[in-house]
């Protein structure tokens, strides 16, 4: 590996944040890399990224598990994906306001690779997708509110940007939490449209959709939830998710943001074997370019078609975008690209849990294929109130803290995941555990 500091040094960052903070508040522009998402004292300044590792402004080389947050999944920079969109801007341009062949190549790609997609209509980011998902399943069902489940996170919209991360027991009771607004600014009585609920319960969603299941347009979920650290689904709970939304006539939209193109080139719905009736797709789609996309049944998207339910933006299905993603879903589609992935993921996964088992240390690695997330705890994690409740936060600060001194980036929150990339090696990942070991040997002392 390169250049692995025991001690990072990071004055040029530093220096960077002080100077972004005067004119960018928070001297960020996204929330998940702010000061108080974690990155204390101040986030690293990036230089550059190439394949498995990010460079930052003082010459600090990691192994990079972050990986933009999931779009990265080629790692960065990948050569066949850079050459498609340099190739599209260079000989045809980016934005027409018309259509081009490419778009419906991709749409092929896409139904071709995902269970439950008939159609689908491509956007720029997730929560646009999930913006279009929610008004399209309530004006298919006529109905308005939407089920979503605490802890989860669905973007930043007004409709849906509430009890990402509440505070416990504020947010009411376990089986029947009220909605907490991820902060002031949302307009009251969007809310009313909202019924929260834990995730991983069969039995409370059942009930829920059994008394008020005539109010109820869609349940709205990850299949995997994957933005309170990675907590899997119980065996049985999608599908009991599928049948009972089926009875009451409600759609089931999967949020594959994450979980899209990842898991599989199906997403979570073909590796998990449940087929929702919209799924909304981001990050692994478009190989670090921002596209997103929404697809499902032919007779819901039959209100985009005719126009009753506009889809609409400048920039959809831009040539960057189009280009970026058919390229990367020609890489995503090789015959061994997922089991490649797969098998460095579970050394990374395997191996870590093995590490805190040496040490002795209270840790769950919890995922599924390239995703995961390292709980510090002894108890099982089913919701967002056990991750609450159960998961020391200090310790995961240590753990991060220690692996970022040696060289191994991943987020400073414990509610978010560590990725790998196929372009991951088996050395990386050695190397990788070799700094967990010593992370973890000061953790136990
Ligand atoms: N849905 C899920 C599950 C996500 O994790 C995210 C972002 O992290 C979003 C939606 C929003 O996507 P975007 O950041 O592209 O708007």
């Amino acid at each position: 590996m390169n250049f692995v500091p025991k001690h990072p040094r990071t004055a040029i960052s530093g220096a960077l944040f002080d100077a972004a903070a005067k004119v960018i508040p928070g001297g960020v522009n996204s929330t998940a890399r702010a000061t108080w998402s974690g990155w204390t004292p101040y986030p690293l300044f990036v230089a550059k990224g190439s394949g498995s590792q990010l460079e930052d402004v003082d010459g600090n080389v990691y192994t990079d598990y972050l990986l933009g947050l999931g779009p990265m999944i080629l790692g960065h920079r990948p050569p066949e994906v850079t050459r498609a969109v340099v190739d599209f801007i260079e000989t045809r341009g980016t934005v027409f306001a018309l259509p081009t062949a490419d778009e419906a190549t991709l749409a092929d790609k896409i139904v071709a690779a995902v269970p439950s997609v008939e159609q689908v209509r491509l956007c720029n980011t997730g929560t646009e997708a999930v913006l279009y998902a929610t008004r399209l399943a309530r004006a298919f069902t006529g109905r308005r509110k939407i089920v979503r489940f605490e802890g989860m996170y669905h973007g930043f919209s007004d409709g849906v940007y509430w009890s990402k991360h509440p505070s416990i027991p504020a947010a009411g009771p376990d089986s029947s939490p009220r909605p907490v607004a991820q902060g002031p600014g949302l307009p009251a009585g969007v809310e009313q449209n909202l019924i929260i609920l834990p995730w991983n319960d069969p039995e409370v969603l059942r009930a829920v959709l059994k008394t008020q299941g005539h109010e109820i347009a869609a349940v709205l979920t990850e299949p995997v939830m994957c933005n309170t650290g990675c907590i899997l689904p119980e065996p049985g709970y999608l599908e009991a998710m599928r049948e009972a939304t089926r009875e009451a006539g409600a759609l089931l939209i999967f949020d594959e943001v994450i979980t899209g193109f990842r898991l599989a080139l199906g997403g979570a719905q073909e590796r998990l074997r449940v087929t929702p009736d919209l799924s909304v797709f981001a990050k692994g789609l478009g190989g670090g370019f921002p596209v997103a996309a929404l697809g499902g049944r032919r007779e819901i998207m039959a209100l985009v078609s005719d126009g009753r339910v506009s889809m609409a933006g400048t920039y959809t299905a831009n040539g960057i975008a189009v280009a970026a993603a058919n390229a990367t879903l020609d890489i995503l589609a090789r015959p061994r690209f997922y089991g490649d992935l797969d098998a460095v993921s579970d050394q990374l996964r395997h191996g870590l849990q093995a590490v805190f088992d040496a040490a002795a240390l209270p840790a769950r690695v919890v995922g599924i294929g390239p995703l995961m997330q390292v709980w510090f705890t002894t108890h099982a994690i089913r919701n967002y109130r056990d991750a609450e409740r159960f998961a020391d936060q200090g310790l995961f600060d240590l753990w991060w803290r220690g692996m970022l001194a040696r060289g191994v980036l991943f987020h400073p929150g414990a509610y978010e995941n560590l990725f790998v990339s196929s372009a991951h090696t088996t050395a990386d990942i050695e190397a990788t555990l070799d700094a967990a070991r010593d992370v973890a040997a000061e953790l136990s002392r």
